[in-house]
């Protein structure tokens, strides 16, 4: 993380200010949207296995429910503030608007390092996470799922929680389940995937062949190594890929001129999508400490893993060679970092829209539950491009025929659906 300051919620209000002025929303609409509409923070006592007891704090922020539900992850991350869960409900609203899902924002987090906990000692906080909310989520509620440090078997913990607590099967209560317990074939991929099937779309607009581009991608886990599976499907190759090293707490590149491969890599690498550097150099990589992921000469640029990433500080260090930035994480450009991609005329694919894939399928994950009935993954991940598709498309079009940054059409096009419906329900 840089130590230029960075707040999260501030910046997600700013992007939202502008969309604001853009659409000429009145008043009470602005002050509506601008602010979660619920928040919940709480403590989680955790009796750990060396018998002492641990009190963790945290975090259900329901940002905005007039198109359905609230919907979005919960992050386990050590750094975890309240004003990041509010700016990602904040981003899950839009997220779900600009692909047009009956849902809406929520995010939840704990402040907690799983590198540090035992397995048991995770399924007590998810556990007591759950209890702490039993009331206020529910599949017609709040519908939590994976992100960052928190997997398949974290939302099954928390699902068997809510369960007991209600007394029925309620497998829409969460998504990201794993397959065979009401989770959904295609929903590991989903995030990834999504990223490119924009990335694909996007390279027809640049008048680009995917085959005959390059790619350097920051972070290796859930989001960046579908990404990458499906990049190099549709024949692109990626030379740089970087993660986070727990043990140094610093992040590092690995480079192959070639073309990463992602077999080799995934065979070396832990839960956290951490690379083993040892075993990296022995395989050829090149590896190397700091954000030089980002100074590579490629076409594409993938930030895949946290918010506040692309700042002030690196963003000059962008070369001529990009054409296209597809933000796989939530928020990694800062305000400041964005002012200049926009003046630079690369295009961008916004968090909000490229990274949807993941609840996109969350929301076939619940459709599914609900009815207790499973689809084969190619549908799932059929219906998932179209979606995908068809929301770059209308951001696009928008952004082709009003002259827009990429970023700025997608927040008109969903700020504007998420108005409308709190208009429609005559909360403003
Ligand atoms: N955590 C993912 C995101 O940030 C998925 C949320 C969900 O599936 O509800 O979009």
């Amino acid at each position: 993380m840089k130590s230029e300051s960075f707040n999260p919620f501030a910046m997600a209000q700013a992007q939202f200010d502008r969309a604001a002025d853009f659409l000429n929303l009145d008043s009470a609409s602005r002050e509506l949207l601008r602010n979660p509409m619920r928040e919940y923070q709480f403590s989680i006592p955790v009796r750990m296995d060396d018998g002492s007891v641990k009190v963790f704090r945290g975090f259900r922020v329901q940002h905005n429910d007039s198109r359905g539900p609230g919907k979005g992850g919960i992050r386990f991350h050590p750094q975890e503030t309240i004003d990041t869960v509010r700016a990602l409900s904040m981003w899950m609203t839009w997220k779900c608007a600009v692909v047009d899902i009956p849902l809406g924002g929520s995010k939840g987090g704990v402040i907690c390092d799983p590198h540090n906990l035992t397995m048991r000692e995770q399924e007590l906080i998810c556990r007591g996470w759950v209890r702490q909310l039993s009331r206020d989520i529910g599949p017609l509620i709040d519908v939590p799922a994976p992100d960052v440090m928190t997997s398949s078997q974290h939302m099954l913990w928390m699902l068997d929680e809510y369960e007991t607590i209600h007394h029925m099967k309620l497998p829409g209560l969460i998504t990201g389940k794993p397959v065979g317990m009401g989770g959904s074939l295609g929903r590991t991929e989903a995030t990834g995937f999504g990223v490119i099937y924009t990335v694909r779309e996007a390279l027809k607009n640049l008048n680009l062949r995917a085959e005959s581009t390059s790619a350097s991608v920051q972070g290796f886990g859930n989001v960046a190594q579908y990404a990458i599976r499906l990049y190099n499907q549709l024949g692109g190759k990626v030379i740089c890929v970087s993660c986070w090293d727990q043990a140094d707490q610093k992040s590092y590149s690995f480079k192959k001129k070639d073309g990463v491969d992602l077999d080799a890599l995934l065979a070396i690498t832990d839960r956290f999508g951490g690379i083993d550097k040892t075993k990296a150099k022995d395989l050829g990589y090149d590896v190397l400490s700091g954000d030089v992921w980002i100074d590579q000469d490629v076409d594409i640029l993938m930030p895949c893993a946290l918010e506040n990433q692309i700042t002030a500080d690196n963003v000059g260090r962008i070369k001529g060679s990009v054409r296209l930035i597809a933000e796989g994480a939530n928020g990694p450009t800062t305000p400041e970092a964005d002012k200049e991609i926009s003046s630079k005329g690369i295009f961008i694919i916004p968090d909000f829209l490229a990274n949807a894939g993941g609840v996109t399928c969350s929301y076939f994950e619940q459709v599914q539950s609900n009815m207790n009935y499973y689809w084969e993954r190619d549908e799932v991940l059929g219906k998932l491009d179209v979606r995908m598709t068809s929301a770059f498309i209308a951001v696009n079009e928008l952004a082709a025929k009003r002259k827009l940054y990429m970023r700025d059409a997608a927040y008109f096009i969903a700020v504007n659906r998420v108005a409308q419906a709190c208009k429609e329900r005559g909360w403003v």
